[in-house]
């Protein structure tokens, strides 16, 4: 080889190498830059990393501080819980699932007074064992084991109950036990022995006003006996005054002193039944009465009232309903008084009319009756029906200023009536009228009475007349109830036109616009004087009075109850044409053959009163008898030995010996004789018990004052023995 070609090979090695040194060069520093970017990359990376590490120790260094805040609120706040548990005087517990106490407050605590035992950790079983162990309980009667038995049932039920616990001191704890999620239980125990001791208080004060309002109770019947009893003299010498010959003037002076005395004693009664109602004092009876004759009694009462003002009282009883029922008569008595008379006294023309139905009660033998008197009176305003039943409560204007009363007597009968299971009501148009109603429910005592009356086949067809239309209603009702046709007419010259129907019976009323009753039964008694006519009058003391009256058959007082007018068409068989001669003409039973009586009948009156003693020899002057009056019990006693009376009336409150205790005397020797001589209270006692002891101490039957003459004759009267003569066989009727 050369060395040209050497030199040109080394040339190229030489090139080569040095390329190759270019290239390993360049890779160098490729290799370089990518070194120096990474180190870069990796200073920026631990920068970063540095930063980071900075931020999460400044993070930590927070957490840790906000740590401390928490904790130390936390312990802020569980100081103040504690102190306010501490602070409230109530007993706190904590107890956990298996009843281990937590913890609990120092009131909760101190009922044990420090016994070492009670402790958080302790359980409520070992707990109620101190308790009755220690004493700290006072379980009454109770055995200790019963007593911690009932308490463990009741902390293990899932909602206890709050009870009430006596501690030896006589405090009063209420526990008050809340079982929380997990079986966690707070537990309260409030001190209520304040409000235990208040409510002994409350008791006592109760008891205490019971205790004034029987004294005033017992005050008012005291009050009634003082003003009783000489209100008994005031009326019943007015009463006897008017039986003897007075002239105009002093007529009306005994009238009016009869009328305010009776006025007061109203309102006496309406205070007495109030105070009574109020002191609960007042005791429903029960009885057996009759209804219907109960209502007519009243109207007739109410009778002169209303036809001074030209009032129609009319009676609806409704014809299937029983008229005997089981109830205290006299309550109900007084409240359809009340109605009635303020029905009569708020109405200036038209009617008053009593309706009385009854529904089925689901009380066995039992009728819901609905009794309603409706007026067609001054009426009652909208906006005071409300209140009238309250105490003293009038409707206070122009129109109703000149009616007199106390504003009690719808108050009673509400109260009554509330009594007696039942309720009242009212229903009025001011201008129109008022319906005052009330329902009670009562026992029935009797079998329906309408299969009783059967007409006799004679009487088919009755003429009606009456020129009101209600009336016209309700005979036709009763009528055609016992299936008698009737023809109803609103005068006596639409009646007389009738005529061609060949009635059987005509009943006409008495007081009718254009021809009257009487006037229609003349101008009959020439046409077909066969029929007989009833006559039905509100004043049969005129009517009977009345020249015309030979031309009726019978007359009736109105409204007639159904068993009067029963009994007068049974009465019409002995002047009907067609009655059966074989049939015995209705009338009073013909009297037994007695034997002649031979003496008085003796009746012996015990009162220390002399007014009183005056007052009643006055009201039974017109008896066939012989009276002798002992003044006190001693003398009732004395007298009933030897005068040995039919009947003994007794005063209760007299001096030396009451007539109570005399009763029992004579009660005593009627033992030995085997004797009962009925004994008649007379008192002015109207308190409701008063009754019960005066009946307990042997007396039979019962009297207030003011006397009224006709039940002293009745009592006389039932008590006459078949050897002495009848009291009133003497010229003068009772009554
Ligand atoms: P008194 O009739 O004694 O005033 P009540 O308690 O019986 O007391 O009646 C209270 C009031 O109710 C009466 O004063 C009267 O204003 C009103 N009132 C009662 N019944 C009727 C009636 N049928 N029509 C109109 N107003 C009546």
């Amino acid at each position: 080889m050369s060395l040209a070609n050497k030199l040109s090979q080394e040339r190229r090695a030489r090139l080569s190498a040095e390329r190759l040194l270019e290239q390993k060069q360049a890779e160098l520093q490729a290799a370089n830059r990518k070194l120096g970017k990474h180190a870069l990359e990796l200073s920026n990376e631990i920068v970063e990393t540095r930063a980071e590490v900075q931020n999460v120790l400044n993070e930590n260094q927070r957490v840790k501080s906000d740590l401390n805040v928490a904790n130390e609120n936390l312990e802020i706040a569980q100081r103040r819980l504690w102190h306010s548990i501490e602070t409230i005087q109530d007993g706190f517990a904590f107890f956990n699932a298996d009843s281990q106490m937590i913890g609990a407050n120092n009131a909760w605590l101190a009922v044990f007074d420090g016994l070492e035992a009670v402790q958080p950790g302790v359980s409520y079983v070992e707990i109620l064992q101190l308790l009755t162990e220690e004493g700290i309980v006072d379980i009454g009667d109770m055995a200790p084991y019963a007593w911690r038995e009932n308490m463990l049932d009741r902390w293990q039920s899932p909602v206890p109950g709050p009870e009430v616990i006596r501690l030896w001191n006589g405090e009063y704890i209420k526990l008050i036990d809340q079982r929380g999620h997990g079986g966690d239980v707070v537990s309260l125990a409030l001190n209520i022995s304040e409000t235990v001791r208040y409510e002994k208080q409350l008791k006592e004060a109760r008891k205490r006003a019971e205790a004034a309002s029987r004294a005033k109770s017992s005050f008012l019947a005291n009050m009634s006996h003082e003003i009783r009893t000489p209100m008994n003299g005031v009326v019943g010498m007015a009463e006897l005054l008017q039986d003897t010959e007075l002239n105009e003037e002093q007529m009306l002076y005994a009238n009016t002193i009869k009328n305010s005395g009776e006025a007061l004693l109203v309102i006496i009664n309406d205070v007495l039944d109030y105070s009574k109602i109020e002191a609960e004092k007042l005791v429903l009876h029960k009885d057996p009465f009759d209804l219907e004759r109960c209502i007519h009694e009243l109207l007739m009462l109410m009778q002169a009232n209303a036809r001074d003002k030209g009032l129609d009282l009319l009676v609806d009883y409704d014809f299937f309903l029983p008229t005997q029922f089981i109830g205290d008569a006299g309550r109900i008595r007084q409240v359809m008084t009340n109605l009635m008379g303020n029905a009569v006294k708020f109405t200036e023309s038209g009617h008053v009319m009593v309706r009385v139905v009854g529904v089925h009660s689901d009380e066995e033998g039992s009728t819901q009756l609905h009794i309603s008197i409706e007026d067609t009176g001054i009426g009652i305003p909208a906006d005071k029906v409300g209140h009238i039943f309250g105490e003293f409560n009038q409707v206070d204007d122009e129109r109703n200023r000149k009616f007199e009363g106390t504003g009690l007597g719808l108050a009673i009968s509400q109260k009554l009536i509330k009594l007696m299971g039942g309720e009242i009501w009212v229903d009025s148009t001011e201008g129109e009228g008022s319906s005052f109603g009330f329902s009670i429910t009562l026992p029935v005592a009797e079998k329906v009475e309408r299969d009783c009356f059967r007409p006799h086949e004679g009487l088919k067809t009755a003429l009606m007349v009456d020129d009101h239309a209600v009336n016209r209603d309700i005979l036709q009702h009763q009528l055609e109830g016992i299936g008698i046709k009737t023809i109803a007419c609103g005068s006596g010259a639409e009646a007389l036109e009738h005529l061609k129907d060949k009635p059987d019976l005509v009943l006409a009323d008495h007081n009718m616009q254009g021809m009257d009753g009487f006037e229609l039964a003349e101008a009959l008694s020439k046409e077909a004087p066969e029929i007989p006519i009833i006559l039905l009058s509100s004043n049969t003391g005129s009517a009977e009075a009345d020249p015309a009256r030979k031309f009726v058959t019978t007359v009736l007082q109105k409204p007639v109850p159904r068993r009067e007018l029963f009994a007068a068409l049974q009465a019409l068989r002995s002047v009907m044409p067609y009655a059966k001669e074989d049939e015995p003409a209705p009338g009073p039973a013909s009297e037994a053959s007695a034997p002649a009586p031979e003496r008085q009948m003796r009746v012996l009156a015990a009162e220390d009163n002399k007014t009183n003693r005056l007052v009643y020899s006055k009201m039974v002057k017109s008896l066939d008898i012989d009276l002798q009056f002992a003044e006190n019990g001693l003398e009732a006693v004395e007298l009933y030995q030897s005068f040995d009376p039919d009947i003994v009336f007794m005063d209760i409150s007299m001096p030396e010996m009451d007539g109570k205790v005399a009763t029992g005397k004579i009660r005593e020797i009627e033992q030995q004789t085997g004797r009962h001589v009925p004994v008649v209270a007379m008192t002015a006692h109207a308190m409701d018990g008063d009754e019960d002891g005066i009946l307990a101490a042997g007396l039979d039957h019962y009297l207030t004052k003011p006397l009224k003459k006709a039940k002293i004759i009745e009592q006389i009267i039932a008590a006459k023995p078949d050897c002495a003569r009848d009291p009133q066989a003497a010229d003068q009727p009772a009554g």
